[in-house]
């Protein structure tokens, strides 16, 4: 059996070493029309950053290793240019030579990636301004600091004899993951950093009160954000150096920007093959990633996934289903029955040593697709327990089905132990749990690691006690009357009011319910809503009617305080 693998970084170097370690004998060629296979394009910020030093500790493995190891056929600088299903072929052309060859195939793996949304703006060509998605383009974005511009490089004459090294400005724009991660990199490396987007959001899949965190917190390390606006030309300036020009008429000088709004599946070669495409532009593909043709599979950022909560075809650009889904294809090229069962997004970004993280549906997401039957909850606990120095504290969103419980997603941002909440919550929903499960979840602790009650705990035991009526909550968002309770104590009140609120400190509660009305509902609040909840049970079993705000003044203003706390 031949078997050619178009794209040999993520999903095609995946599928083609899986390929071989289940079947000896195929014939296992694999193109690439890029001059490097399998290398971490996910290190590329960090390597224009400096953190990572060395191009060649981008290069996971070699061409030279995928051959000796795995007698992989492996052509880098090698572009398929056409397939044609019914003779089974692809055409290959050397991208050094121009030579095109004719290579036959049983199977067919195509595994191109996304391209980088290149918008045709006026100047987007001119020298200075960048992508990030290849070792050639974070090289050549490195010479170009390292070179530096006339501006960059100049020392500029001040009063006679002393000069002064202006600052170096760059804009990025698009404030997805790739466009924080290389802003943050660049303020590393002395620049002063503007991020341009045309949402009025960073980080498009989160909810926007949990990026409004995001934001304040990357501006406090000095990123400026020029938020709901896009970009409309660029100009060449003077020394080299550019202006960005955006839709409200804003000019932002820079000697050097980064183009990064997003990416779409790249889908050329999948359609001289005729290949089916999906209704969000990715190639077609079921569960055993084959194509609308039975012989030819695909993988990775060009494909239409499920999403595994809504079972809707999604986008997802990530390095875990790519590499997954390249193993299934090979998986059931060598005759196994390996399915894929579709992507939650799953999704950090590390950013000025906090950390943003995600998986499955946000709100706003259930929203757009109309569905009305979920329940969210906020929460802060803290990383690890609160006496054992360094605990920071966690921002987290939690989303479940008010019918049945099912987790549903989950957003978390914080300093420390973010990572792996997600990621026990992301495991959560793969397997069907709910939050009654993650009340029980048994999961390690020590104090330096989490607390007896972990924050995934934490979380379940919220959100049952929700659900079974113990806490019935209400959210800043919702309309609705009610009688405001504050149960903080009065040295709160002076960092932040709640406005309209009456203060009965949660010790003087019990002493003091002839001061509440029993007619009208009471909304209960305190800082991160512990206290709250105390109170509530308390006034639910002495014939009051009353709810928790959810999150407390956290969740109102988190914006704002969070990470003051
Ligand atoms: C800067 C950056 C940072 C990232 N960070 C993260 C991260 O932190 N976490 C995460 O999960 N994901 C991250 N990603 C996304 C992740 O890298 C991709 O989702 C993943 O690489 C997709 O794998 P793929 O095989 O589909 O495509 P790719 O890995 O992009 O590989 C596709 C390859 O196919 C080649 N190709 C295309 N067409 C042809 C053709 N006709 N002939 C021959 N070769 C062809 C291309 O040259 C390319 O090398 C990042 C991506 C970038 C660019």
């Amino acid at each position: 059996m031949k078997v050619i693998i178009v794209g040999g970084v993520a999903g095609g170097a995946s599928c083609a070493a899986r390929l071989r370690r289940l079947d000896e004998k195929a014939e296992i060629l694999m193109v690439e029309r890029g001059p490097y296979v399998s290398y971490a394009n996910c290190g590329l910020p960090y390597h224009i950053g400096g953190v990572i030093e060395k191009e060649s500790s981008l290069l996971v493995s070699s061409e030279a290793m995928l051959r000796a190891f795995f007698a992989i056929d492996v052509r880098t600088n090698c572009e398929a240019m056409r397939v044609s299903p019914d003779k089974k072929t692809v055409d290959l052309r050397n991208v050094a030579t121009g030579e095109v060859t004719t290579e036959s195939y049983d199977k067919l793996v195509l595994s191109p990636g996304a391209v980088t949304v290149r918008p045709p703006l006026p100047g987007i060509d001119l020298p200075g301004i960048f992508q990030v998605r290849t070792v050639p383009d974070a090289r050549a974005i490195r010479e170009w600091i390292e070179r530096g511009s006339l501006f960059l490089a100049g020392m500029h004459k001040y009063s006679g004899f002393q000069t002064v090294k202006p600052k170096t400005r760059a804009v990025v724009i698009g404030g997805g993951f790739i466009g924080l991660e290389t802003a943050e990199n660049l303020i590393h490396r002395g620049f002063e950093v503007t991020l341009v987007e045309m949402l009025d959001q960073v980080l498009a899949p989160l909810d926007r009160e949990m990026a409004r965190i995001v934001e304040s917190y990357v501006k406090r390390h000095g990123l400026r954000l020029a938020l709901n606006d896009g970009v409309s030309g660029f100009k060449q300036a003077a020394n080299e150096s550019l202006e960005v020009q955006t839709k409200s008429g804003k000019v932002y000088p820079a000697d050097i920007v980064i183009l990064s709004l997003g990416v779409r599946p790249d889908t050329a070669l999948a359609k001289t093959a005729g290949l089916e495409i999906g209704e969000r532009g990715g190639i077609r593909v079921d569960e055993h990633m084959r194509t609308s043709n039975p012989d030819i599979f695909a993988v990775g950022d060009a494909i239409e996934v499920k999403d595994f909560v809504t079972g809707r075809w999604s986008l997802i650009a990530l390095a875990g289903p790519a590499n997954r889904q390249g193993r299934i294809a090979a998986d059931v090229i060598a005759g196994r029955d390996s399915r894929f069962r579709g992507t939650l997004g799953t999704s950090i970004i590390g950013l000025f040593g906090a950390a943003a993280a995600w998986t499955g549906a946000s709100e706003k997401t259930l929203i757009r697709i109309g569905d009305k039957d979920f329940e969210k909850i906020y929460l802060y606990p803290n990383s690890h327990a609160g006496y054992y120095p360094g605990a920071r504290p966690i921002a987290m969103k939690v989303l479940f089905r008010k019918s049945d419980g099912r987790l549903l997603g989950a957003q978390a941002l914080g300093e420390d132990g973010v990572d792996k909440r997600i990621s026990a919550l992301a495991m959560a929903i793969q397997m069907g749990a709910t939050i009654y499960d993650l009340e029980e979840s048994e999961l390690c602790y020590a104090p330096q690691f989490g607390s007896a009650k972990d924050p995934v705990n934490f979380a379940g035991m919220i959100a049952a006690g929700v659900l079974r009526g113990d806490m019935p909550i209400r959210h800043w968002d919702e309309a609705g009357e009610g009688f405001l309770l504050d149960v903080r104590e009065a040295f709160e009140l002076a960092v932040e009011e709640a406005p309209g609120a009456v203060n009965i400190p949660m010790g003087q509660l019990r002493g003091r319910l002839n001061e509440l009305p029993r007619d009208r509902e009471i909304l209960v609040i305190c800082r991160s809503g512990g206290r709250a909840y105390y109170a509530t049970r308390m006034l639910l079993q002495t014939g009051f009617k009353a709810r928790t705000l959810s999150g407390g003044m956290l969740s109102r203003t988190h914006a704002a305080t969070f990470w003051e706390s």
